[in-house]
């Protein structure tokens, strides 16, 4: 095995066609940030574009910004631009609500297409908030579904004609693995079911093609990758050969036909509009905005290229200089069905990463043993992962993880 250098890694940097990017972002000087899977980094030009947002079309405008200012078409304008990241077309994606929300209005409709079928299918160890919000639904069905979870390599086979709805998160949240989209949605087509993604650590990050696979249903969340800032508004997806049929059960006046008319009874607007519910978090979505057209304007097969090559080089930093340490490489080595982040193995994770936080390099840990490191094309550099391992080897071999303000439990990990 060859061994890199900081100087090679700073060759890598030199040569790096998204290098000018990072400069568009808002990075403290010093600061390592691998957690952009998380929450993503400060758009410089979102701080103008709040500015904007509060003090013309809120203070100014008042309630003639809807208007003026197009408000009441934001959750179509930037839906729309969402759509070109993930190979779906215009009036397919609308930006609502939180990821979980849209994952209760889609993963009810889909039931609701699919009625006689018992079944909703996904993995366990599945992101929480879709187990919870799945676990809802099927309460709330009070016995005409179940939720049924069975390991990630026997969900082809578990698909039967039973089954009303897959619901899967393409890129794993904590080990990064993705699931082959095609296929999956392929094998649900054949037994008759819906598929439902979860785009939440896709988007931005990996390519996808949602209308090449067949997909029918998706969510995802805006905070990540997007860089749409802390409770950004979530996006859902709805192949258009099931606009029409879609009864969502959070049937609010923003997905009514005429929310102006105000009528007493609903009825459903045609096309995506229907999977609104109520009133558009306008200073949200706005922002989210800001960070969607930083991601249009680069190339996704370039951003999918620096994201492979960081992983493979992080997994090499770590065999070449962490061995003897203690930890697993719990990624998958195989780039192709890895997603944009590596999540390491290590009995003392929570203790370790506190370390490497207080060092200004900061990733995440997800119990009950796995740090994770993700990478953002846009705006990390490769110097950035040597740094980073450098400062875990330090860690290591000064025991610095030991010390017991380290070892202190937060709210939020
Ligand atoms: C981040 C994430 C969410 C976030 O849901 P919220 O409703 O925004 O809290 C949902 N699903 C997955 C897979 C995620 O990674």
């Amino acid at each position: 095995m060859n061994s890199f250098t900081r100087e090679q890694c700073a060759d890598f940097d030199r040569l790096d066609e998204l290098a000018e990017y990072r400069q568009q972002f808002d990075l403290e000087e010093g600061l390592i940030y691998m957690n952009g899977n998380s929450l993503g980094v400060l758009p410089k030009a979102a701080k103008d574009r709040v500015q904007e947002v509060v003090h013309e079309e809120w203070g100014r405008g008042l309630i003639r910004s809807w208007n003026t200012a197009d408000w009441i078409n934001l959750p179509n304008r930037v839906g729309d631009k969402i759509a070109g990241l993930i190979g779906a077309g215009e009036g397919e994606v609308v930006v609502a609500d939180s990821t979980s929300v849209n994952l209760f209005k889609l993963a009810a409709a889909a039931v609701r297409m699919r009625q006689g079928r018992s079944k909703i299918l996904s993995e366990p160890g599945n992101f929480p908030t879709d187990l919870y919000i799945l676990q809802g639904l099927e309460k709330f069905q009070q016995g005409q579904v179940r939720l049924n979870t069975v390991n990630r390599n026997d969900i082809l086979d578990a698909i039967d004609e039973d089954t009303a709805l897959v619901v899967l998160t393409h890129v794993h949240y904590k080990s990064g693995d993705m699931f082959d989209m095609a296929a999956i949605t392929q094998r649900a087509h054949e037994k008759g079911a819906l598929v439902l993604w979860d785009l939440s650590h896709s988007v931005g990050a990996v390519p996808v093609q949602l209308n090449e696979a067949g997909v029918d249903l998706a969510i995802g969340c805006g905070y990540k990758y997007l860089n749409g800032g802390p409770g950004a508004p979530g996006f859902l997806f709805v192949a258009k050969r099931h606009q029409e049929q879609l009864e969502q059960p959070l049937s609010g006046w923003f997905g009514h036909a005429n929310s102006f008319a105000m009528r007493d009874d609903y009825e459903p607007a045609p096309g995506i509009k229907r999977t609104l519910c109520g009133t558009t978090p306008v200073i949200g979505a706005s922002l989210l905005e800001v960070g969607v057209d930083i991601m249009l304007s680069a190339s996704m097969s370039r951003i999918r290229e620096k994201s492979l090559q960081m992983g493979d080089l992080f997994i090499k930093l770590v065999e070449q200089r962490l061995s003897g340490f203690g930890f697993e490489i719990a990624s998958s080595k195989d780039a192709s069905i890895r997603g944009s982040q590596v999540s390491l193995i290590h009995e003392q994770g929570f203790a370790i990463m506190q370390a490497l936080i207080a060092r200004n390099v900061i990733g995440d840990f997800r119990a009950p043993n796995i740090l994770r490191f993700g990478f953002t094309p846009l705006y990390l550099r490769y110097v950035d992962l040597w740094d980073c391992v450098d400062a875990l080897v330090e860690i290591m071999e000064q025991e610095e993880w030991n010390r017991p303000e380290f070892k202190k439990l937060t709210a939020v990990t």
